[in-house]
Protein backbone atom coordinates (compact mmCIF):
# COMPACT_ATOMS: atom_id res chain seq x y z
CA UNK A 1 0.00 0.00 0.00
CA UNK A 2 1.41 3.28 -0.61
CA UNK A 3 -0.31 6.39 0.71
CA UNK A 4 -0.81 9.27 -1.42
CA UNK A 5 1.66 12.18 -0.24
CA UNK A 6 -0.84 15.71 -1.40
CA UNK A 7 0.27 19.00 -1.88
CA UNK A 8 -1.91 21.54 -0.39
CA UNK A 9 -3.20 25.04 -0.48
CA UNK A 10 0.05 27.09 1.29
CA UNK A 11 -2.00 30.33 2.67
CA UNK A 12 -5.55 30.26 3.48
CA UNK A 13 -7.15 33.26 4.70
CA UNK A 14 -11.62 32.93 5.33
CA UNK A 15 -13.82 35.45 6.72
CA UNK A 16 -16.06 38.36 5.58
CA UNK A 17 -14.61 41.11 4.12
CA UNK A 18 -11.50 38.92 3.67
CA UNK A 19 -10.87 40.62 -0.27
CA UNK A 20 -9.00 43.49 1.30
CA UNK A 21 -6.33 42.25 2.83
CA UNK A 22 -5.65 41.41 -1.17
CA UNK A 23 -3.16 44.17 -1.67
CA UNK A 24 -1.06 43.13 1.22
CA UNK A 25 -1.20 39.69 0.77
CA UNK A 26 0.04 40.25 -2.40
CA UNK A 27 2.87 42.87 -1.48
CA UNK A 28 5.65 40.66 -1.09
CA UNK A 29 4.83 38.51 -4.20
CA UNK A 30 6.02 41.43 -6.55
CA UNK A 31 8.50 41.50 -8.51
CA UNK A 32 10.21 44.65 -10.05
CA UNK A 33 8.79 45.01 -13.70
CA UNK A 34 6.77 41.98 -13.66
CA UNK A 35 2.92 42.92 -13.04
CA UNK A 36 0.10 41.10 -11.03
CA UNK A 37 -2.34 39.58 -13.30
CA UNK A 38 -6.13 39.46 -12.45
CA UNK A 39 -8.01 36.96 -14.19
CA UNK A 40 -11.72 37.94 -13.19
CA UNK A 41 -14.85 35.77 -14.22
CA UNK A 42 -16.45 38.36 -16.82
CA UNK A 43 -19.45 38.59 -14.92
CA UNK A 44 -17.07 41.56 -12.87
CA UNK A 45 -16.66 43.31 -15.42
CA UNK A 46 -18.06 46.73 -14.35
CA UNK A 47 -19.16 45.61 -11.16
CA UNK A 48 -18.14 47.11 -8.09
CA UNK A 49 -15.50 43.77 -7.16
CA UNK A 50 -13.60 45.24 -10.03
CA UNK A 51 -13.08 48.50 -8.73
CA UNK A 52 -11.69 46.63 -5.54
CA UNK A 53 -8.60 44.55 -7.07
CA UNK A 54 -5.73 46.71 -6.03
CA UNK A 55 -4.12 47.04 -9.08
CA UNK A 56 -0.35 48.87 -9.21
CA UNK A 57 2.20 49.96 -11.73
CA UNK A 58 1.65 47.51 -15.14
CA UNK A 59 -1.05 45.10 -13.21
CA UNK A 60 -3.49 43.95 -15.58
CA UNK A 61 -7.12 42.97 -15.37
CA UNK A 62 -8.17 40.09 -17.97
CA UNK A 63 -12.18 39.11 -17.67
CA UNK A 64 -12.30 35.74 -18.37
CA UNK A 65 -14.67 34.42 -20.65
CA UNK A 66 -16.21 31.53 -19.39
CA UNK A 67 -19.61 30.70 -20.88
CA UNK A 68 -17.73 27.65 -22.06
CA UNK A 69 -15.86 25.50 -19.41
CA UNK A 70 -12.15 26.32 -20.28
CA UNK A 71 -10.42 24.98 -23.04
CA UNK A 72 -6.44 24.65 -23.33
CA UNK A 73 -6.65 26.83 -26.55
CA UNK A 74 -7.87 29.44 -24.13
CA UNK A 75 -5.27 28.57 -21.48
CA UNK A 76 -2.40 28.83 -24.37
CA UNK A 77 -3.62 32.16 -25.89
CA UNK A 78 -3.77 34.16 -22.63
CA UNK A 79 -0.61 32.92 -21.62
CA UNK A 80 0.87 33.44 -24.60
CA UNK A 81 -0.19 37.01 -24.73
CA UNK A 82 1.25 37.70 -21.32
CA UNK A 83 4.47 36.30 -22.57
CA UNK A 84 4.55 38.63 -25.69
CA UNK A 85 3.06 41.71 -23.87
CA UNK A 86 5.55 41.34 -20.32
CA UNK A 87 8.11 38.38 -20.70
CA UNK A 88 7.49 37.64 -17.14
CA UNK A 89 4.80 38.27 -13.99
CA UNK A 90 5.05 38.22 -10.55
CA UNK A 91 1.48 36.12 -10.40
CA UNK A 92 -1.54 35.28 -11.82
CA UNK A 93 -4.99 35.89 -9.75
CA UNK A 94 -7.93 34.36 -10.62
CA UNK A 95 -11.41 35.93 -9.14
CA UNK A 96 -14.96 33.94 -9.93
CA UNK A 97 -16.48 30.49 -9.69
CA UNK A 98 -14.34 27.28 -10.46
CA UNK A 99 -13.74 28.50 -14.56
CA UNK A 100 -11.87 31.20 -13.79
CA UNK A 101 -10.19 29.35 -10.92
CA UNK A 102 -8.82 26.73 -13.09
CA UNK A 103 -8.10 29.51 -15.90
CA UNK A 104 -5.61 31.15 -13.41
CA UNK A 105 -4.10 27.60 -12.17
CA UNK A 106 -3.42 26.36 -15.90
CA UNK A 107 -1.98 30.39 -16.80
CA UNK A 108 0.21 30.37 -14.23
CA UNK A 109 1.55 26.96 -15.12
CA UNK A 110 2.00 27.76 -18.61
CA UNK A 111 3.60 30.59 -17.65
CA UNK A 112 6.72 27.93 -16.72
CA UNK A 113 6.21 25.32 -19.06
CA UNK A 114 6.58 24.89 -22.60
CA UNK A 115 4.44 23.85 -25.20
CA UNK A 116 0.57 23.77 -25.28
CA UNK A 117 -1.82 22.82 -22.10
CA UNK A 118 -2.93 20.13 -23.68
CA UNK A 119 0.60 18.31 -23.53
CA UNK A 120 0.33 18.38 -19.45
CA UNK A 121 -3.77 16.95 -19.61
CA UNK A 122 -3.03 14.07 -17.41
CA UNK A 123 -1.41 13.14 -14.05
CA UNK A 124 1.63 14.56 -13.02
CA UNK A 125 2.92 15.79 -16.38
CA UNK A 126 3.87 19.29 -15.45
CA UNK A 127 7.70 19.57 -14.90
CA UNK A 128 8.18 22.94 -13.18
CA UNK A 129 5.94 25.29 -10.93
CA UNK A 130 4.13 27.55 -12.44
CA UNK A 131 4.03 31.60 -11.13
CA UNK A 132 2.77 32.53 -7.72
CA UNK A 133 -0.85 32.12 -8.37
CA UNK A 134 -3.94 32.79 -5.92
CA UNK A 135 -7.45 31.79 -5.91
CA UNK A 136 -10.91 33.66 -5.17
CA UNK A 137 -13.47 32.38 -5.17
CA UNK A 138 -17.31 33.79 -6.03
CA UNK A 139 -19.22 30.81 -6.26
CA UNK A 140 -19.03 27.93 -3.49
CA UNK A 141 -18.95 24.13 -4.41
CA UNK A 142 -16.53 22.97 -7.14
CA UNK A 143 -13.70 22.77 -4.19
CA UNK A 144 -11.11 24.30 -7.49
CA UNK A 145 -10.03 26.47 -4.75
CA UNK A 146 -8.34 23.31 -2.55
CA UNK A 147 -7.84 20.95 -5.86
CA UNK A 148 -4.47 19.62 -7.17
CA UNK A 149 -6.36 19.82 -10.57
CA UNK A 150 -7.40 22.16 -13.35
CA UNK A 151 -10.42 20.55 -15.34
CA UNK A 152 -9.33 21.57 -19.09
CA UNK A 153 -11.16 20.28 -22.51
CA UNK A 154 -8.95 20.03 -24.79
CA UNK A 155 -8.29 18.65 -28.64
CA UNK A 156 -8.81 15.02 -27.64
CA UNK A 157 -9.68 14.85 -23.97
CA UNK A 158 -11.52 16.61 -20.90
CA UNK A 159 -8.54 15.73 -18.38
CA UNK A 160 -6.48 18.29 -15.51
CA UNK A 161 -3.87 19.47 -15.45
CA UNK A 162 -3.22 17.16 -12.26
CA UNK A 163 -0.10 17.94 -10.36
CA UNK A 164 1.77 18.96 -6.90
CA UNK A 165 2.42 22.57 -8.69
CA UNK A 166 -1.49 22.45 -9.43
CA UNK A 167 -2.69 24.18 -6.10
CA UNK A 168 -3.03 27.59 -5.39
CA UNK A 169 0.00 29.18 -3.21
CA UNK A 170 -2.66 31.14 -1.53
CA UNK A 171 -6.76 31.69 -1.25
CA UNK A 172 -8.88 33.97 0.20
CA UNK A 173 -12.61 32.44 1.29
CA UNK A 174 -14.59 35.78 1.31
CA UNK A 175 -18.36 34.45 1.09
CA UNK A 176 -19.19 38.22 0.87
CA UNK A 177 -18.24 37.42 -3.01
CA UNK A 178 -20.35 34.71 -3.13
CA UNK A 179 -23.97 37.00 -2.25
CA UNK A 180 -26.61 37.61 -4.76
CA UNK A 181 -25.42 34.52 -7.29
CA UNK A 182 -28.50 33.96 -9.33
CA UNK A 183 -30.02 31.14 -7.55
CA UNK A 184 -29.82 27.95 -10.12
CA UNK A 185 -26.22 28.51 -10.44
CA UNK A 186 -25.68 29.03 -6.65
CA UNK A 187 -27.71 25.61 -6.37
CA UNK A 188 -25.89 23.82 -9.61
CA UNK A 189 -22.16 24.53 -7.83
CA UNK A 190 -23.75 23.89 -4.41
CA UNK A 191 -24.93 20.21 -5.41
CA UNK A 192 -21.46 19.87 -7.03
CA UNK A 193 -19.96 19.88 -3.33
CA UNK A 194 -23.07 17.83 -1.89
CA UNK A 195 -22.32 15.06 -4.81
CA UNK A 196 -18.69 15.40 -4.12
CA UNK A 197 -18.93 14.55 -0.50
CA UNK A 198 -22.01 11.62 -1.13
CA UNK A 199 -19.56 10.07 -4.14
CA UNK A 200 -16.55 9.92 -1.38
CA UNK A 201 -18.44 8.88 1.57
CA UNK A 202 -20.04 6.16 -0.38
CA UNK A 203 -16.88 5.07 -2.21
CA UNK A 204 -14.16 2.17 -1.34
CA UNK A 205 -11.24 4.60 -1.58
CA UNK A 206 -12.87 6.16 1.70
CA UNK A 207 -10.50 6.64 4.87
CA UNK A 208 -11.25 8.87 8.22
CA UNK A 209 -9.14 11.80 6.43
CA UNK A 210 -12.05 11.93 3.94
CA UNK A 211 -14.62 11.23 5.90
CA UNK A 212 -14.19 13.58 8.74
CA UNK A 213 -14.07 15.92 5.55
CA UNK A 214 -16.78 14.55 3.85
CA UNK A 215 -19.21 14.19 7.31
CA UNK A 216 -18.75 17.89 7.71
CA UNK A 217 -19.22 19.36 4.34
CA UNK A 218 -22.43 16.60 3.78
CA UNK A 219 -23.96 18.90 7.15
CA UNK A 220 -23.21 21.71 5.70
CA UNK A 221 -24.78 21.51 2.62
CA UNK A 222 -27.99 20.03 5.04
CA UNK A 223 -27.90 22.92 6.72
CA UNK A 224 -27.95 25.31 3.56
CA UNK A 225 -30.52 23.48 1.23
CA UNK A 226 -32.76 21.44 3.63
CA UNK A 227 -32.95 22.54 6.70
CA UNK A 228 -33.17 26.57 6.00
CA UNK A 229 -36.46 28.26 4.50
CA UNK A 230 -34.52 31.12 3.24
CA UNK A 231 -30.94 32.10 1.73
CA UNK A 232 -29.21 34.31 4.63
CA UNK A 233 -25.64 35.58 5.26
CA UNK A 234 -25.13 32.13 7.02
CA UNK A 235 -25.63 30.34 4.13
CA UNK A 236 -22.84 32.10 1.53
CA UNK A 237 -20.77 31.49 4.97
CA UNK A 238 -21.68 27.88 5.09
CA UNK A 239 -21.68 26.48 1.56
CA UNK A 240 -17.78 28.52 1.62
CA UNK A 241 -17.01 26.06 4.19
CA UNK A 242 -18.54 22.64 3.03
CA UNK A 243 -16.94 23.77 -0.90
CA UNK A 244 -13.42 23.43 1.07
CA UNK A 245 -14.26 20.53 3.34
CA UNK A 246 -15.57 19.02 0.21
CA UNK A 247 -12.80 19.30 -1.78
CA UNK A 248 -10.34 18.45 0.62
CA UNK A 249 -12.36 15.33 1.28
CA UNK A 250 -12.09 14.43 -2.41
CA UNK A 251 -8.65 15.47 -2.43
CA UNK A 252 -7.91 12.04 -0.69
CA UNK A 253 -10.59 9.97 -1.91
CA UNK A 254 -12.37 10.31 -5.51
CA UNK A 255 -15.56 11.41 -6.25
CA UNK A 256 -17.47 8.38 -8.32
CA UNK A 257 -20.36 7.65 -10.81
CA UNK A 258 -22.01 11.14 -11.14
CA UNK A 259 -19.06 12.92 -12.35
CA UNK A 260 -18.01 10.00 -14.42
CA UNK A 261 -21.42 10.22 -16.44
CA UNK A 262 -21.25 13.70 -16.90
CA UNK A 263 -17.49 14.43 -17.91
CA UNK A 264 -19.20 12.50 -21.36
CA UNK A 265 -22.26 14.37 -21.12
CA UNK A 266 -20.19 17.82 -20.83
CA UNK A 267 -17.23 16.20 -23.55
CA UNK A 268 -20.01 15.71 -26.38
CA UNK A 269 -22.97 18.37 -25.53
CA UNK A 270 -20.53 20.81 -23.75
CA UNK A 271 -23.05 20.53 -20.56
CA UNK A 272 -21.37 22.66 -17.64
CA UNK A 273 -20.20 20.43 -14.70
CA UNK A 274 -22.65 21.59 -11.94
CA UNK A 275 -25.89 20.97 -13.99
CA UNK A 276 -24.41 17.98 -15.35
CA UNK A 277 -23.72 16.21 -12.42
CA UNK A 278 -27.30 17.02 -11.11
CA UNK A 279 -28.77 15.57 -14.23
CA UNK A 280 -27.03 12.45 -13.84
CA UNK A 281 -27.51 12.17 -10.21
CA UNK A 282 -31.09 12.41 -10.24
CA UNK A 283 -31.48 8.73 -11.90
CA UNK A 284 -28.41 7.23 -9.58
CA UNK A 285 -31.07 5.71 -7.05
CA UNK A 286 -29.45 2.20 -7.68
CA UNK A 287 -25.89 3.74 -6.56
CA UNK A 288 -26.64 6.40 -3.86
CA UNK A 289 -30.46 5.88 -3.00
CA UNK A 290 -30.34 8.41 0.11
CA UNK A 291 -28.29 10.56 -1.21
CA UNK A 292 -30.48 10.80 -4.54
CA UNK A 293 -33.47 10.91 -2.66
CA UNK A 294 -32.64 13.91 -0.04
CA UNK A 295 -31.16 15.38 -3.59
CA UNK A 296 -34.93 15.39 -5.03
CA UNK A 297 -36.06 16.81 -1.92
CA UNK A 298 -33.41 19.67 -2.37
CA UNK A 299 -34.66 20.03 -6.23
CA UNK A 300 -38.67 20.26 -5.06
CA UNK A 301 -37.63 22.77 -1.79
CA UNK A 302 -35.11 25.26 -3.48
CA UNK A 303 -37.51 25.32 -7.04
CA UNK A 304 -35.39 24.08 -9.12
CA UNK A 305 -36.06 22.70 -13.01
CA UNK A 306 -33.49 19.57 -13.20
CA UNK A 307 -33.10 19.90 -17.68
CA UNK A 308 -34.69 16.58 -18.67
CA UNK A 309 -34.26 14.12 -22.02
CA UNK A 310 -31.12 15.97 -22.98
CA UNK A 311 -29.73 13.04 -25.04
CA UNK A 312 -32.45 12.06 -26.90
CA UNK A 313 -32.31 11.48 -30.27
CA UNK A 314 -28.13 11.18 -30.27
CA UNK A 315 -26.60 8.84 -33.02
CA UNK A 316 -25.23 5.37 -31.51
CA UNK A 317 -21.74 7.04 -32.69
CA UNK A 318 -22.76 9.81 -30.26
CA UNK A 319 -23.64 7.34 -27.39
CA UNK A 320 -20.40 5.80 -27.77
CA UNK A 321 -18.37 8.63 -27.68
CA UNK A 322 -19.75 9.62 -23.77
CA UNK A 323 -19.24 6.07 -23.07
CA UNK A 324 -15.73 5.95 -23.99
CA UNK A 325 -15.16 9.03 -22.21
CA UNK A 326 -16.66 8.20 -18.94
CA UNK A 327 -15.48 4.25 -18.93
CA UNK A 328 -11.84 6.04 -19.34
CA UNK A 329 -12.24 7.82 -15.51
CA UNK A 330 -10.92 4.70 -14.22
CA UNK A 331 -10.46 6.02 -10.67
CA UNK A 332 -13.85 7.08 -10.27
CA UNK A 333 -15.43 3.92 -11.22
CA UNK A 334 -13.26 1.80 -9.40
CA UNK A 335 -14.16 4.34 -6.22
CA UNK A 336 -17.72 3.73 -6.65
CA UNK A 337 -17.91 0.09 -7.67
CA UNK A 338 -14.65 -1.70 -5.92
CA UNK A 339 -11.92 -3.55 -8.51
CA UNK A 340 -14.56 -5.47 -10.57
CA UNK A 341 -16.22 -2.02 -11.36
CA UNK A 342 -15.78 -3.52 -15.17
CA UNK A 343 -17.84 -6.20 -14.85
CA UNK A 344 -20.48 -4.20 -12.92
CA UNK A 345 -20.34 -1.25 -15.30
CA UNK A 346 -20.53 -3.19 -19.30
CA UNK A 347 -21.20 -0.68 -22.36
CA UNK A 348 -24.69 -1.61 -22.40
CA UNK A 349 -25.68 -0.66 -18.43
CA UNK A 350 -23.93 2.96 -19.47
CA UNK A 351 -25.68 3.57 -22.42
CA UNK A 352 -28.95 2.51 -20.87
CA UNK A 353 -28.25 4.98 -17.90
CA UNK A 354 -27.15 7.78 -20.80
CA UNK A 355 -30.24 7.27 -22.23
CA UNK A 356 -32.51 7.55 -18.97
CA UNK A 357 -30.91 11.24 -19.24
P1 LIG B 1 -18.47 28.69 -13.35
O1 LIG B 1 -17.17 29.16 -12.84
O2 LIG B 1 -18.46 27.96 -14.65
O3 LIG B 1 -19.47 29.91 -13.42
C1 LIG B 1 -20.82 29.71 -13.76
C2 LIG B 1 -21.52 31.03 -14.06
O4 LIG B 1 -21.66 31.81 -12.87
C3 LIG B 1 -20.75 31.91 -15.02
O5 LIG B 1 -21.66 32.47 -15.92
C4 LIG B 1 -20.13 32.98 -14.15
O6 LIG B 1 -19.93 34.17 -14.85
C5 LIG B 1 -21.17 33.13 -13.08
N1 LIG B 1 -20.73 33.63 -11.76
C6 LIG B 1 -19.62 33.34 -11.04
N2 LIG B 1 -19.65 33.95 -9.83
C7 LIG B 1 -20.79 34.67 -9.79
C8 LIG B 1 -21.39 35.52 -8.81
N3 LIG B 1 -20.84 35.72 -7.60
N4 LIG B 1 -22.57 36.09 -9.12
C9 LIG B 1 -23.17 35.86 -10.31
N5 LIG B 1 -22.66 35.07 -11.27
C10 LIG B 1 -21.47 34.47 -11.00
O7 LIG B 1 -19.21 27.76 -12.29
P2 LIG B 1 -18.68 26.75 -11.18
O8 LIG B 1 -19.77 25.78 -10.98
O9 LIG B 1 -18.14 27.47 -10.00
O10 LIG B 1 -17.45 26.04 -11.86
C11 LIG B 1 -17.57 25.04 -12.82
C12 LIG B 1 -16.19 24.82 -13.39
O11 LIG B 1 -15.32 24.34 -12.37
C13 LIG B 1 -16.14 23.82 -14.52
O12 LIG B 1 -15.28 24.31 -15.54
C14 LIG B 1 -15.55 22.59 -13.88
O13 LIG B 1 -14.83 21.77 -14.78
C15 LIG B 1 -14.63 23.20 -12.85
N6 LIG B 1 -14.35 22.34 -11.72
C16 LIG B 1 -13.06 22.23 -11.30
C17 LIG B 1 -12.72 21.45 -10.24
C18 LIG B 1 -11.29 21.36 -9.82
O14 LIG B 1 -10.98 20.62 -8.91
N7 LIG B 1 -10.39 22.07 -10.43
C19 LIG B 1 -13.70 20.75 -9.54
C20 LIG B 1 -15.02 20.87 -9.96
C21 LIG B 1 -15.33 21.68 -11.04
ZN1 LIG C 1 -17.42 18.12 -9.12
Amino acid sequence: MKFRNFKMVSYVVYGRGSFNQLDEILLPHRKQDAPMIFLVDHFFEGKPLTARIPLKGKDKVIFADVSYEPKTSYVDKIAQQLNDEFGTVSGIIGIGGGSAMDLAKAVSLMMNNPGSSSDYQGWDLVKKPGVYKAGIPTLSGTGAEVSRTTVLTGPTKKLGMNSDFTPFDQIILDPELTANAPVNQRFYTGMDCYIHCIESLQGTFLNEFSKSYGEKALQLCQKVFVEKNKWDDESDDQLMMASYAGGMSIAYSQVGVAHAVSYGLSYLLGTKHGVGNCIVFDKLEEYYPAGVREFKKMVEKNKIDIPQHITKGLSDEEFDTMINVSLGMKPLWENALGAGWEKIMTREKLRALYELL
